[in-house]
């Protein structure tokens, strides 16, 4: 059925021998194959062309998406919001993504991810706009029943594990002739209660941050640094470290407390798990020019076994007994990893010759 033709070819790159309007009836048969829906609109906003797909999935009329009646078939929470953005970027040219619900013939709503980007003439004014919308009705429904489960689960979990912590407290102060191994057994259970507690936060944690969306906005990485030495001032006081910017850092594109997170992991993790009499860390960027420059937290710490780099990433992961080196519970890294790929980055390790580690990650302008 055609309803609507779907997008023209025009742009497209034609092969030897194949015609133009060959070319046309291909591209249009990839349209109304893939399973979004797909369409073309004038550089002013009004749609001029959509596949089939999204009168499948609205029942609406066929050619009633056209001009500016696909809007109609969005759900009336969602429609002016969706209409002023589409507008906005029609007239700036920007690139759009919204998330709304479109009715299907049933009455129900369906959420989509609707994206969209301006095509440009030669001398670069704005020809066209094309995009899709893609269903992501499960998924966002899957997401949220995992939220709704994760937040069960850690406030459930916690509240009997802070209970345990008390009830042992209270067990030692009422019996004041404790002998010594039932004492430090009842102390070892507290502890252990504590780091459950731990490790369930860190997981909400890590949860938490699959699924939320990262406000990104423009930081001086060496101010987000100055913050995060600041918050560390009494443990850098402690353990006698020192921590050197040693190039100029670049203004980034992150979620601040998120950066802030990912530093403080990686300082405190240099002067953890560091014997060294000096304990110093190095913080620089390579190629801070770069549209991705790559920031270094370098240690003179430990090291780190070369084949164990891609673990010590993993949640849970420690590569020492749970009490060495301060303790921890081993979700650092698996936090600052996620938190990096988040903002569409990687972190990594390497050793450095000279004995230590210097951690690199990767984050856009
Ligand atoms: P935690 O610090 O709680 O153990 P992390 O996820 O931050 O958890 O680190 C995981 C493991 O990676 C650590 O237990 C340690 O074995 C190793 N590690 C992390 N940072 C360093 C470092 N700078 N030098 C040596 N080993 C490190």
């Amino acid at each position: 059925m055609d309803r609507g033709a779907g997008i023209r070819a025009s742009g497209v790159e034609q092969g030897a021998g194949t015609s133009a309007a060959g070319s046309d009836a291909v591209f249009h048969s990839i349209c109304e194959a893939v399973p979004d829906i797909v369409f073309r609109s004038a550089g002013d906003g009004k749609w001029e062309h959509v596949n089939g797909r999204f009168y499948d999935v609205t029942g609406a009329a066929p050619g009633s998406a056209l001009g500016d009646g696909w809007a109609r078939a969005l759900h009336p929470e969602d429609e002016v919001a969706a209409r002023q953005r589409w507008l906005r970027a029609a007239a700036t040219g920007g690139d759009l993504q919204i998330e709304c619900r479109l009715r299907t013939p049933a009455g129900s709503y369906r959420w989509h991810m609707l994206r969209s980007r301006a095509v440009r003439g030669a001398d670069g004014s704005i020809t066209h706009r094309v995009g899709a919308m893609t269903d992501i009705h499960d998924l966002r429904t899957t997401i949220a029943e995992l939220e709704a489960f994760g937040h069960a689960v850690s406030h459930d979990l916690r509240e009997p594990l802070r209970s345990i912590k008390l009830i042992t407290q209270f067990l030692m102060e009422d019996s004041p002739g404790m002998d010594e191994t039932a004492a430090g057994r009842l102390v070892r259970l507290g502890d252990l209660a504590m780091r459950a507690d731990r490790m369930v936060s860190a997981l909400r944690e890590h949860a938490r941050l699959g699924g939320s969306e990262v406000r990104r906005t423009s930081n001086d990485l060496a101010e987000i640094v100055a913050q995060t030495v600041e918050t560390l001032r009494a443990g850098l006081a402690d353990s006698g470290g020192a921590v050197e910017v040693v190039t100029p850092l670049p203004v980034v594109s992150c979620d601040r407390a998120l950066m802030q997170r990912v530093l403080g992991t990686l300082i405190e993790n240099g002067l953890k798990f560091n014997r060294s009499e000096r304990k110093r860390i190095q913080i620089g960027a390579e190629e801070p020019e770069s549209p991705t420059p790559t920031i270094f937290v370098r240690d003179n710490g430990i090291g780190i076994d070369p084949g164990k780099s891609d673990a010590i990433f993993g949640m849970f992961t420690r590569l020492h007994a749970a009490g060495e080196f301060g303790g921890g519970i081993g979700a650092g890294l698996a936090i600052a990893r996620r938190i990096l790929e988040r903002h569409g980055g990687r972190i990594w390790v390497e050793p450095e010759p000279g004995g230590g580690s210097t951690f690199r990650f990767t984050v856009p302008r």
